[in-house]
């Protein structure tokens, strides 16, 4: 049986992380990452933005050149799924009965698809975008697709809409919350959104109620609405979230039930067996050590740094300001902090101009900035919240004054 000092489970971005800063931090023990796709880690953001557009190559979006691996000496297997963990013995088992042992466990598996249990969710022609090949699937059945329905009127969804609207194709955006973007933004973010894809010519519909997929036999041919309408669809997109992959850990006896509950150093309650990244339920204090689950390369990425330096010898507790992106048309949206909890805020900007910040404060305390075409503002903005700062509202939603001013 093979063994490593590190073995990571889940070669994407948390899982490749975590290796490299390994290896930066001068580990010279054995480490291996499993992962289930085909590929080397790869970037997962552009799927929805520039891969599925066309405008960037797989090879650009690899995380590091294959060398880069080879030479680091960081085996990686791919195309092997684990399906269980012996913490006692120290192995995890692999999909075909192979296993391998481990010193110290990473596991960084992030999520699939959460699919919606509705007649005909297995059509040909309904996609998820998680993976390259997710992506492919949907970029070549484009050439035979008129009419695209998205579900779901989330970052991702939305994202493959303004690409698909970019194609010529007909699209439709579902999204069940009176609101798109609800679950992650404030309402200016949110109306602005809707009102730069309707002006792009999607068809977003709120509170939609949607039946089933129809299909004729094999493919979808279109979404029945709860009224009975069909809208007509060779192409549907379920992008309305994951479930975190923490099966194994779970029946193991990690503690954990939305993701796995890890510590400030991503340490699970089963000895010497880390998470990372998207199934990662942390407690994060930048929304008041609420535990949560972060989907962001941001988190993945920075917790891989806690865990490896961790594993060096060098303890940090995981405290890493949350930032995000979003591309859709034109529009670069930078967002830091979380703004979930807010109960103020303030918009800095006219919508109007596409260049504009919405500004989120909890108890008067600044606690997130979603930023639109407004770079200046993300970079200055910052510190209001690393630093909880209070500034006059009036001065935050004055463009004059620079955010820079305001954290003096
Ligand atoms: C289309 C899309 C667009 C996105 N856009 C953005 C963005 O703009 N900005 C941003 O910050 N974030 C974005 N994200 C989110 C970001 O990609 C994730 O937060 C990040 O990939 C999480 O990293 P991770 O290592 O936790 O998981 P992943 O990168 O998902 O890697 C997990 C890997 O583990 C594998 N795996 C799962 N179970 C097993 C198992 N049992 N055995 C072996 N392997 C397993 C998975 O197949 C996968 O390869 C986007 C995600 C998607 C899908």
């Amino acid at each position: 049986m093979p063994s490593y000092d590190i073995l990571i489970v889940g070669a994407g971005h948390g899982g490749a992380q975590a290796a490299l800063v390994l290896r930066q931090q001068g580990f010279a023990g054995s480490i291996a990452i499993v992962g289930d796709e085909p590929e080397l880690p790869y970037e997962r953001p552009p799927l929805s933005k520039d891969y599925l557009a066309g405008d960037k190559s797989f090879e650009r979006i690899l995380i590091r050149p294959p060398a880069f691996w080879e030479e680091r000496d960081i085996p990686i297997l791919t195309g092997r799924r684990v399906t269980a963990v012996d913490p006692a013995a120290r192995t995890v088992t692999i999909a075909g009965g192979d296993t391998i042992g481990y010193g110290q466990l990473i596991w960084a598996t992030g999520g699939s698809p959460r699919m919606l249990p509705v007649e005909g969710h297995d059509l040909m022609g309904v996609h998820v975008v998680r993976t390259r090949a997710d992506a492919d699937a949907m970029m070549g059945a484009l050439d035979a697709t008129t009419n695209v329905v998205v579900v779901g009127g989330g970052y991702i969804g939305l994202e493959a809409a303004a690409v698909l609207r970019k194609f010529g194709k007909t699209v439709t955006v579902l999204e069940a919350l009176p609101r798109v973007l609800a679950r992650v933004a404030g309402e200016p973010l949110s109306r602005f959104y809707e009102a730069e894809h309707r002006a792009h010519g999607v068809d977003v519909r709120l509170e939609a109620k949607l039946e089933c997929f129809v299909g004729d036999g094999d493919a979808v041919t279109g979404v029945r609405m709860a009224d009975g309408e069909v809208i007509p669809a060779q192409m549907v997109i379920v992008g309305i979230g994951i479930i975190p992959a923490v099966g194994p850990l779970i029946t193991a006896g990690a503690s954990g039930g939305n993701g796995v509950d890890v510590d400030e150093y991503c340490r699970t309650s089963l000895p010497d067996v880390f998470a990372i990244g998207d199934c990662a339920a942390h407690e994060n204090g930048f929304c008041g050590g609420q535990r949560i689950r972060l989907e962001s390369v941001q988190n993945a990425n920075d917790q891989a740094a806690v865990v490896a330096k961790c594993i060096a010898g060098e303890r940090h507790a995981y405290h890493a300001v949350p930032w995000f992106w979003s591309n859709q048309y034109d529009l670069k949206l930078q967002t830091v902090g979380l703004s979930t909890d807010h109960d103020d805020l303030v918009v800095r900007g006219d919508p109007a101009t596409r260049s504009f910040s919405v500004i989120y404060l909890k108890a008067g305390r600044v606690i997130a900035l979603d930023c639109v075409n407004m770079t200046k503002d993300y970079v200055q903005g910052r510190k209001l919240v690393t630093e909880g700062l209070s500034p006059d509202k009036a001065k935050l939603a004055d463009t004059s004054v620079p955010l820079k001013e305001l954290v003096l």
